[in-house]
């Protein structure tokens, strides 16, 4: 099953905060950047551990990348070590990283779960179903899970049998308003790649979540050798526009090589992984946001040039009624700035 495109009314509603406070992220951002060029070289690629260039292949926002020469994975030049990962993700309970995602009230909770990972859910659910499973049946787990979005989706649509694992307190702790208090349970950022080998699931879901591991490979490896799994969905930002649109707009907020970003998949990365694994292509979705983040740049850049508030209002008209189209175009040749993968374990 292979799908391509998705209408980005929602993403648009919920990111209007990107506009808003374009210089307070884009500074939160860099700051994660600067931590990050202090940690020491990264040597090996994140995904298939081949040797690394030393020389960066392209600089941003003042941390250089280098390909790697045998999967092709897009990798920042520094570790992302154990105390960059605290900083980032566990510091305060989680409170700055959870202030990206988290709803301020239960409407709004509501609201993302409909808007953007219903979709996903519906996605994994027709895939397993084209696959001659009952997802009604199986067992789910939610790496990474966040405050219990993807969790809340699958349990929506009849798939009662799932919760999430998260390393952020505060996370956490809106999961229990929102869902209750066992749906996603606290755990250490050490103690990933043991929950994913010994937990009894028959699906287990990262959505956005490798690549902020620290060790993705060892929590793969984890999952292939737990034989309770028998499919793992993933959401990863991969190379794509959006990485040339923040090259050429600095000034503007970076959403997808920045921060906790700190690198990227390519298609033959994702296929170097999945044949190491031994794992296989079952289902896809082929999205991004590439054409978002243009329609957002030029209109940051556009208000920090100081132009008049009517041209702004014009770029709008000019480019929202054709955005998913052109975004589309993109999505159909596999150029798109996310994708998500269902694969089918052993
Ligand atoms: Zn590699």
């Amino acid at each position: 099953m292979i799908r391509y495109g998705k209408s980005s009314d929602s993403i648009l509603s919920l990111k209007s905060s990107f506009l808003e406070n374009n210089d307070v992220l884009r500074e939160r951002l860099l700051a994660i950047g600067r931590l990050y060029a202090a940690q020491p070289r990264r040597e090996r690629c994140k995904i298939c551990d081949a040797g690394l260039a030393r020389e960066p292949d392209f600089r941003k926002h003042g941390v250089g990348y280098v390909f790697c020469g045998r999967c092709g994975h897009l990798n920042g030049q520094y570790e992302d070590t154990e105390a960059f990962c605290a900083a980032v993700y566990t510091e305060d309970g989680g409170r700055s990283y959870a202030a990206n995602y988290a709803a301020p009230d239960r409407a709004a909770y509501r609201k993302r779960v409909a808007g953007i990972y219903r979709p996903k859910a519906e996605f994994l659910s027709e895939a397993l179903t084209s696959l001659g499973e009952q997802p009604e049946a199986l067992a789910y787990m939610d790496l990474g899970a966040g405050a219990g979005y993807f969790v809340a989706a699958l349990r929506e649509l009849g798939l009662v049998s799932s919760h999430g694992h998260e390393v952020s307190r505060a996370q956490v702790a809106d999961a229990a308003a929102m869902l209750g208090a066992d749906a996603v349970r606290l755990h250490e950022l050490s103690e990933l790649a043991h929950i994913a080998g010994r937990e009894q699931a028959d699906v287990a879901s990262m959505i956005g979540v490798l690549e902020h591991l620290r060790d993705p490979r060892a929590v793969l490896a984890a999952l292939r050798d737990n034989t309770a799994v028998r499919y793992v969905f993933i959401s990863v930002p991969l190379f794509s526009g959006s990485v040339f649109i923040e090259t050429v707009f600095p000034e503007v907020m970076p959403r997808h090589l920045a921060g906790g970003h700190t690198h990227l998949f390519t298609e033959s990365s994702l296929d170097w992984m999945a044949r190491e694994l031994g794992w296989s292509r079952v289902a896809e979705w082929w999205f991004g946001t590439d054409l978002v983040d243009l329609y957002r740049s030029i209109l940051v850049a556009l208000r920090k040039r100081g132009e008049a508030e009517a041209l702004v209002e014009r770029w709008g008209e000019q480019i929202l009624p054709a955005l998913d189209q052109m975004q589309l175009a993109l999505d159909q040749r596999r150029l798109s700035s996310e994708v998500h993968m269902l694969f089918r374990a052993g």
